[in-house]
């Protein structure tokens, strides 16, 4: 049986709000072992929303509608669904009885308007809506469980969770779990790590193992489904262990972690100080280290040091160096990074250099990146060259310059 989520709305079809409600109930349905087949996004169109409930209909045995449930001339679920059944509106007293006692404890008459909220498609079935004034709506369509929901996401949950859930699982739809793990990586692109995990990554493999990609973090998501959290935690940890093997320290975190979580997590385990001195990041890779609660016991601070004399003069990097090789250049990160290690008096210290455009300079491109570290025994950088917007090549750069730190604490300590 495939499961299918219709969100109704123009201000979600025209790109003014986010459909939130899709991704929060298909969350909550894996939560009980139902997978998500289809997600539809309709204007509030009586064509568009009868057209849509009669494809859901057809390909979908449960779907869950929200929105277009209100008392407004737009809302237009009741009549969709009402056509879609090929069946008349009735009026529900008891319904109706609810609105109005719901305007009488906010002190206020009922609107005229509202009545049509206590009109049901001929042999629907009424939800009550504790938290509003519209009621849901239940309604079998040939093998087709339908069940619309109020679109506001606070009385959407409260409806799920009070009158669908429970009725989901005694209609034994639900019964299973679906659980997903998220394993993070930085380093390398997706198809070198999908070739080390290839026979993983097949169609048909218990449990599914997916590979997306965002902002050059490469994720792998678990998902497994089966009867109980514990059986499905089994069919996770194995998969789990084999993916660490196989990927060594590209793997620097799970579920919604960041790189500089990572580095933190290791400057504390390790008691290793760190200061940053950026160029083409602009101070972004300290902005990341500082979200981190607790940052601050490790990492001592930054500068930003765009300006050529500043790199003179608060990192002590040498001017013909500047003049020889250029400012975006490993050696002239090597020297920042060096020079912050010695100003700023951690152990470690990182820098970045580079063109985040849009223009590129004579002889280097856009999206020429350096980073470095400095210890207590040496240097090094790495360079990397990504051909993108501004904003892209600084959060890459980044990210970078935090991989750099955490490979090294991994690696020496
Ligand atoms: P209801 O069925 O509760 O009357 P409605 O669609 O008639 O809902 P709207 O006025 O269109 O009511 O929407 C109410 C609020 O809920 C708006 O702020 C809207 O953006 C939000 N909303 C509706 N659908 C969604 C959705 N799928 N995801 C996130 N927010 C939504
Ligand atoms: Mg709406």
């Amino acid at each position: 049986m495939k499961t299918e989520i219709i969100s109704i709305g123009s201000e979600l079809t025209s790109g003014q709000n986010l459909d939130t409600n899709s991704q929060w109930l298909s969350r909550r349905l894996a939560e009980i072992g139902i997978a998500v087949a289809f997600h539809t996004t309709v204007a509030d169109d009586l064509e568009d929303n009868v057209a849509a409930f009669r494809v859901a209909s057809q390909r979908a045995g449960l779907v869950l509608v929200t929105g277009g449930l209100g008392p407004t001339q737009d809302d237009l679920t009741r009549e969709a669904l009402a056509r879609l059944a090929g069946v008349e509106l009735v009026f529900h007293q008891e319904s109706f009885d609810r609105i109005q006692a719901m305007f009488a404890r906010l002190g206020r008459t009922m609107p005229e308007t509202n009545r049509v909220q206590a009109l049901f498609p001929a042999g629907a079935e009424p939800i009550p809506n504790s938290h509003g004034t519209a009621p849901g709506i239940s309604l079998q369509v040939g093998s087709c469980q339908l069940f619309a929901m109020p679109g506001v996401p606070s009385e959407m949950h409260r409806m799920f969770e009070k009158r669908i859930r429970p009725r989901l699982l005694s209609l034994g739809l639900g019964g299973g779990v679906l659980l997903q793990r998220k394993i993070n990586c930085f380093g390398t692109g997706e198809s070198v790590v999908e070739e080390k995990l290839l026979d993983l990554t097949r169609r048909g493999h218990v449990p599914e193992v997916g590979i997306t990609v965002s902002d050059a973090t490469v994720s792998l998501r678990i998902l497994a489904r089966a009867a109980t959290h514990e059986e499905a935690l089994a069919q996770i940890a194995p998969v789990e262990q084999t993916i660490r093997e196989r990927l060594g320290d590209l793997v620097f975190g799970v579920e919604d972690e960041e790189l500089q979580e990572s580095v933190l997590r290791l400057l504390t385990e390790k008691r290793l100080t760190l200061a940053t001195a950026e160029g083409v990041t602009g101070g972004l890779v300290a902005r990341r280290l500082a979200l981190v609660k607790g940052a601050s016991a490790w990492f001592r601070g930054g500068l930003v040091a765009y300006d050529n004399e500043l790199k003179f003069t608060m990192l002590s990097v040498p001017r013909p160096l500047v003049e020889a090789q250029g400012a975006v250049s490993a050696a002239v990160a090597e020297a920042m990074a060096v020079g912050c290690r010695t100003h700023f008096q951690t152990n470690l210290a990182v820098s970045t250099v580079g063109i985040a455009g849009p223009e590129g300079q004579s002889d280097k491109p856009v999206g020429l990146v350096y980073t470095a570290l400095a210890w207590k025994d040496g240097v090094k950088s790495v360079s990397s060259n990504w051909p993108l917007a501004r904003e892209e090549v600084q959060s890459r750069a980044a990210k970078q310059a935090l991989n750099l730190v955490r490979l090294h604490v991994l690696r020496h300590g």
